[in-house]
């Protein structure tokens, strides 16, 4: 990762905003309810009686729901009444909303460890003047003064 060299001021402001990025993302986390793994789905079945109007495939039992997940690296799965599908439709929901926001949280670290560790210049005016007079950080610093004040 490269950064254009940023003053102190700047990069304090940038770095303050991923600050409150970031604590909103947690302040997000906070009102997360109940979460699960695993994953609902809509099943029909089969009792496999020959006489039965489900060994027709158009006829089989059902709809019923299941959720499912790995424990152990085994497949567990476990029906669901229709009370138990809002719950876990909604757990299951706040578990993706989660992973989401730790995902966020992990660009927003990335972010200010990028403004952290930024080559930086000297905030004084007359210092960026010197700066500029010398020829090597000319271009660079010149760059800086117009993105701050833009
Ligand atoms: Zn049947």
């Amino acid at each position: 990762m490269s950064h254009r060299r940023l003053s102190e001021a700047e990069l304090a402001r940038r770095l303050d905003a991923c600050r409150a990025d970031y604590a909103a993302l947690k302040n997000q986390i906070d009102a997360i309810g109940f979460i699960c793994e695993g994953s609902l789905n809509e099943v029909y079945t089969s009792c496999r009686n020959p006489n039965c109007r489900c060994a027709d495939p158009d006829q089989r039992h059902g709809p019923y729901w299941q959720l499912t997940w790995k424990h152990d690296g085994k497949t567990v799965t476990r029906r669901l009444n229709t009370d138990q599908v809002a719950l876990y439709r909604e757990w299951t929901a706040n578990r993706d909303k989660l992973a989401d926001l730790v995902y966020q949280m992990r660009r927003v670290s990335h972010r200010a460890g990028g403004y952290w560790s930024a080559p930086r210049i000297p905030d004084s005016g007359s210092q960026l003047d010197s700066l500029k007079g010398t020829g090597e950080y000319g271009n660079e610093a010149y760059e800086v003064q117009c993105r701050v004040q833009g």
